[in-house]
């Protein structure tokens, strides 16, 4: 039996899920919980959220993340992506910066527009 705090909503459900009983989770209090207990223990993945290096907008960083959860053997290589990525503005909210990013099936998406009146 693995203990686990889901963390789809504020409310922190303490689960439980039975790994020799076909990850059965209890503790819940919503659907999304047995979800996600289940994900977690068979697949886990997370969404990152981070920063790229911005030019030509008067700020120094853009903050981007992804545009869905992607598998968590993935992430070092999604993050290495990220750390070297530079980007020049104008940047609009929702653009995807890396699609397909580490092939992960997820896309790099930034989470702010800028103008592109700096310098
Ligand atoms: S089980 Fe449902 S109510 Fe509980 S933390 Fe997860 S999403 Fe929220």
């Amino acid at each position: 039996m693995k203990e686990l705090i889901c963390i789809v909503c504020p409310r922190g459900c303490h689960l439980k899920v039975d790994e020799n009983d076909d990850y059965k989770v209890t503790g819940h209090r919503c659907a999304r919980g047995v979800l996600y207990g289940y994900q977690e223990m068979t697949a886990p993945t997370r969404v990152v959220t981070s920063t790229v290096v911005l030019e030509n907008a008067g700020e120094e960083r853009c903050p981007v993340r992804t545009s869905q959860a992607v598998p968590k053997a993935k992430m070092f290589e999604v993050i290495d992506i990220v750390r070297k990525l530079k980007i020049s503005a104008p940047v609009s909210l929702g653009q995807v910066l890396v699609p397909d990013i580490a092939g992960s099936g997820a896309d790099l998406i930034a989470t702010r527009s800028f103008s592109g009146t700096g310098n």
